[in-house]
């Protein structure tokens, strides 16, 4: 179990990194300067369900969680954004760790079809 401190640093980093690849792709696929009014929506539901995670303290990413708190539609939303930023984000912040976690990621989404 991790402590309270460790958990939300990690809950901020996870809603820091998913607010980027929201950003990456809508900049890329909608080019747009800001968010548009649905990647707007979307980056706002998904750090909704990251807030209210009850498994925050065991799980490592939502998209590798077991139970999908995400309606479907979102789910399938945020599934695109993930597999058209998550490589890309490598170069947004090349850490090793987070390189892994990316991979890790993109195979578990990939597997979930
Ligand atoms: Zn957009």
């Amino acid at each position: 179990m991790m402590n309270k401190a460790k958990i939300t640093r990690k809950l901020q980093h996870e809603r820091e990194v998913v607010r980027d690849m929201i950003a990456l792709y809508c900049r890329n696929n909608h080019g747009t300067k800001e968010l548009c009014d649905k990647c707007r929506e979307l980056a706002g539901y998904a750090d909704q369900r990251t807030l209210k995670c009850p498994f925050m303290a065991e799980k490592s990413f939502c998209s590798q969680c077991k139970v999908h708190c995400y309606k479907p539609e979102m789910r399938e939303r945020i599934r695109q954004v993930m597999r058209y930023s998550g490589p890309r984000m490598i170069f947004h912040h090349p850490i090793a760790a987070l390189r892994h976690l990316y991979y890790t990621q993109i195979e578990k989404l990939n597997s979930n079809k």
